[in-house]
């Protein structure tokens, strides 16, 4: 029995998966069971954010195994308390929440949001209504699932955890009328700034610029999902940054360890204090292994120069596509980006890339990029080369 047959009778049929057993990776090149090269334009859906087996990546991670794997949250471990400080001074939030998924700490973002409200109104406010973009991904988990805007993702599952409300993304009108229909009743809006899974869909300026100041007017607090665009992956640490807003509460995960599992929850000092002890908790949260990881990735991320690399690349790929006959559109920034095709099917090209050494990703009807953090123009040009053969067959 090979690989795939063994793997498909034992684990339940999730995913839709490509015939593909990779043994290993080197950088930015992942290695098939027979020996196959692909060059990595989806880092493991932006986890792998400075590559595969990145060499002090690999040095922390393997000196923190040997030191202490985990301990529970009943004790401190040092690689906790210096990831906790590292992430905090650099994202200039007060505290911040481990856990293991984008979904555990967008979970632990809508807790604290109906606490907030909560601690403040009483119970009796019911002021418990977190507002949602249609378009959404916020994870699989049955809050999470619940606030995200999909109706995709919602078949079977019924019923939901209540208390999110749609509204359309871009839409201010939108926006304004659920916020006066739910009146006194909304602790929170949640939202990404570039729809990932909904399809590299970015949010404009003035809608976010809206947000903010409704949720100011009303003692509403901010969530922004960067699960995926967080972490460097547009060019700046925060994508907040470049929007210029600072959320009462971001959550990161996807690329913050390097492709260990990671999920925190980033507080401002208005709602830090909301999650008081036994309020909630994770037996994994904040593993030390994970940690060294993140270490290694915030210290990549934050050197010198790295970020403007970031940003340089993305523009790289922008100017080698975009004037391609089959490339109608390219969204995103830096390194997360969403290509609009003419003709073809997204779903398609992407398994002729992968047939022809290129992993990329789709993202609803458009192809997807979210290469290593440290990937070269070579390698850029290497992978392009291979895209835009089959984009012109
Ligand atoms: C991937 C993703 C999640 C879910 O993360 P998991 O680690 O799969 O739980 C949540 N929000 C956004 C924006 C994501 O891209």
């Amino acid at each position: 029995m090979n690989t795939i047959e063994q793997f498909n009778e034992h684990v339940m049929p999730t995913y839709g998966r490509y015939d593909l057993v990779l043994e290993k990776g080197e950088q930015r090149t992942a290695v098939s069971e027979d020996g196959r090269e692909y060059i990595d334009f989806g880092s493991g859906i932006g986890t792998n954010s400075l590559g595969f087996c990145n060499e002090d990546w690999v040095k922390a991670v393997c000196d923190q195994a040997h030191k202490i794997q985990h301990t529970s949250n009943y004790y401190y471990t040092k690689v906790q308390a210096d990831f906790a400080k590292k992430l905090c001074e650099a994202t200039g939030y007060s505290k911040m929440f481990f856990g293991n998924s984008g979904a555990e700490a967008n979970e632990c973002a809508i807790k604290l949001a109906r606490k907030y409200s909560f601690d403040k109104y009483g119970r009796q406010a019911e002021r418990n209504i977190i507002i949602t973009l249609v378009n959404s991904f916020h994870g699989r988990t049955m809050a999470t699932l619940s606030a995200t805007g999909q109706e995709v993702f919602h078949n079977y599952f019924f019923p939901f955890v209540p208390g999110f409300v749609n509204v359309k993304a871009n839409d201010i009108a939108d926006l304004k009328a659920k916020l006066e229909e739910n009146k006194g009743k909304v602790c929170a809006v949640m939202f990404e700034f570039i729809q990932g899974e909904g399809g590299v869909v970015p949010l404009e300026k003035d809608f976010v610029k809206a947000i903010f100041k409704e949720c100011e007017n009303n003692d509403i607090l901010t969530i922004a999902d960067e699960v995926q665009t967080g972490v460097g992956r547009t060019g700046t640490l925060l994508t907040s940054q470049q929007y210029g807003v600072k959320p009462d509460i971001t959550t990161f995960a996807k690329g913050l360890a390097g492709g260990l599992p990671i999920g925190v929850c980033l507080a401002g000092e208005k709602c830090s204090d909301v999650l008081t002890p036994g309020t909630h908790g994770s037996t994994f949260g904040g593993n030390p292994i994970c940690c060294a990881g993140g270490n290694a990735v915030l210290d990549k991320v934050l050197s010198e120069g790295f970020l403007t690399e970031v940003t340089k690349k993305g523009e790289y790929i922008r100017e080698k596509l975009s004037d391609h006959p089959e490339v109608t559109g390219i969204d995103g920034l830096g390194l997360m980006l969403g290509i609009s095709l003419k003709t073809k099917k997204a779903g398609e090209v992407c398994k002729a890339c992968l047939d022809n050494g290129l992993l990329i990703l789709t993202a609803k009807d458009k192809l997807r990029f979210l290469p290593p953090l440290t990937i070269t123009c070579e390698e850029i040009d290497k992978g392009l080369d291979i895209l835009k053969k089959i984009l012109s067959e």
